[in-house]
């Protein structure tokens, strides 16, 4: 049995919790360790050590915060595998999908080793006689990350590369469900040369993030999460008076013209609908076949269905489990919910039968899905793919606008204008063309719109690096030596 606790001040924490939370293995179901919870002492206890942290950071120079974020991406690197075993064995995605979490993390680390030229401000001289204009940004203080189970690893590095990198000292809070692979991360900042209390890790649930919240000390919010939990993190935060984004859930729209190709859409609805058992917030949960291809598609959807294993993460699986029993019976209670109101199960993912106490559901795919089922207007976060028929371009964007969601979409066709229409009137964040997961590289931004975000501001690229600091900008004018200044040989003014 494991035990995690809190890492504060490059140390693990020798204060006993007076509350933990259980650690499960998704794929045998069985407790494999706990998680200490932290109160609001806790919290206290590492804003103090982040706040004194800040104050050198803050002054260190570019060139050592680059040294140590090139340090901190090799580790990542050397280190991948053994994070992705971590993430498995608590997750319960496949390997090969936990490593490359692992790498869409570090590619923002390699975005934040660019650091000197992203701070870069600009310089207007001689706006009026002797006047000189410039900018430059600098850093909030200590800042807050609270993540979600579905990317232990990649979701706290949207942010803590960029916030450290921009001078900041960091306190994470992980899921509870998940909290080793944010342990591992903090190892190798130390090992990388981060001075003590620049990265601290607190866990816990609702009694943390409250905290947080509402914590003077901490100066700004990065919250990944449900929609809920997202909105009530962007009222408390603001109220508080911090900088929060807080980016929430998703129902993706993949969307099929009849002109496209349907072998590339119908591996794209596999791997995007049922990837990560669906327990991605840019998985495709919501198909829309534009007629007369429905059947066609389907029946090659169906067929692909057919192949997929679904098992044990680290035994060569295509899908793993679901994170937790009772999320897999929420998402079981969708598919009956889906058949009450009148969808047509084409494969129902509840027949599914594994060896062991796993938390395990197969791939389930519906028919003639409606805009007013619960399937459909709900996140269901499992692997359960919606086909809903239209007979038109236009009907297909109405669905994907009217819904409250906007975190990504795709659009398949082989027509370029079509494609151009949909990037520009579709109401959503990421929009992939013939591509069914389009997440933006890491000099670009993550993030959707409408109930999938809250706040103004994206995850990583210049939108991080604004994020987390603040613009300054200075008028200054120096008289010219000759004025009074230093007695360099200047001739002095008479
Ligand atoms: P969650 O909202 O249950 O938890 C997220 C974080 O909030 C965790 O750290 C958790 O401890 C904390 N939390 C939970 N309940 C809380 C409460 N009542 N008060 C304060 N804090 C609370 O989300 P989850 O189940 O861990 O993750 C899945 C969700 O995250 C899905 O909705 C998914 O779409 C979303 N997600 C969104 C994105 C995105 O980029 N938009 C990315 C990944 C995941």
């Amino acid at each position: 049995m494991t035990h995690i606790t809190h890492w504060i001040n490059g140390s693990l924490s020798t204060q006993k919790a007076d509350r933990h939370g259980d650690i499960y293995n998704p794929a045998t179901g069985q407790v494999t360790g706990s998680v200490d919870f932290a109160n609001a002492a806790t919290v206290d206890a590492a804003v103090a050590v982040a706040t004194k942290a800040f104050e050198q950071w803050r002054h260190s120079s570019l060139t050592k915060r680059v040294q140590v974020l090139f340090a901190f991406r090799e580790l990542l690197h050397v280190n991948k595998e053994k994070i992705a075993a971590l993430i498995t064995q608590e997750h319960g995605k496949v390997l090969s999908d936990a490593a490359g979490e692992v790498t869409r993390g570090l590619e923002v680390v390699e975005f934040a080793c660019g650091i000197p030229h992203l701070l870069k401000g600009g310089f207007s001289e001689e706006v009026s006689t002797g006047v000189d204009v410039y900018s430059i940004r600098q850093p909030l203080g200590p800042v807050a990350i609270i993540s979600p189970f579905n990317f232990p690893a990649m979701v706290p590095m949207w942010f803590f590369p960029v916030a450290i990198a921009c001078g900041n000292s960091v306190i994470v809070k992980p899921s509870e469900k998940d909290p080793s692979a944010a342990m591992f991360l903090a190892q190798l900042w130390k090992e990388a040369g981060l001075p003590d209390g620049v990265f601290n890790v607190v866990h816990g649930d609702k009694e943390a993030v409250d905290a947080l919240l509402t914590h003077p000390g901490i100066k700004s919010i990065s919250f990944v999460g449900s929609t809920p939990i997202a909105r009530y993190v962007y009222e408390t935060g603001t109220k508080a008076g911090k900088r929060v984004q807080a980016l929430g859930g998703a129902k993706n729209h993949m969307v099929v013209l009849p002109d496209a190709d349907l072998n590339l859409a119908a591996d794209a609805a596999i791997n995007a609908g049922f990837g990560s058992a669906g327990e991605r917030c840019m998985a495709i949960s919501a198909l829309v076949a534009v007629e007369p291809i429905a059947d066609e598609l389907i029946a090659k959807i169906k067929e692909r269905m057919a192949t997929l294993k679904t098992g044990d993460g680290t035994k060569g699986a295509d899908m793993g489990p679901l994170v937790t029993a009772v999320h897999r019976e929420k998402v079981a209670s969708y598919i009956a919910a889906g058949e009450k109101e009148g969808a047509t199960l084409v494969v129902d993912g509840r027949d599914l039968k594994v060896e062991g106490g796993g938390f395990f559901l197969g791939p389930t795919l519906f028919d003639n899905v409606t805009p007013s089922m619960s399937v459909y207007t709900d996140e269901i976060f499992g692997p359960v793919l919606s086909v809903l028929r239209v007979n038109s371009y236009d009907e297909a964007l109405k669905l994907v606008n009217d819904h409250q969601y906007g975190n990504g979409t795709a659009i398949f066709t082989n027509d370029g204008g079509a494609a151009r229409r949909y990037q520009n009137e579709v109401e959503v964040g990421m929009v992939g063309i013939n591509v069914p997961i389009p997440v933006p590289m890491s000099y670009y931004s993550f993030g959707g719109w409408k109930n999938s975000l809250f706040g103004d501001s994206h995850a990583h690229g210049m939108e991080g690096v604004h994020f987390f600091t603040r613009g300054k900008v200075v008028t200054s004018r120096w008289l010219d030596p000759s004025h009074g200044g230093i007695n360099l040989g200047f001739p002095q003014n008479t």
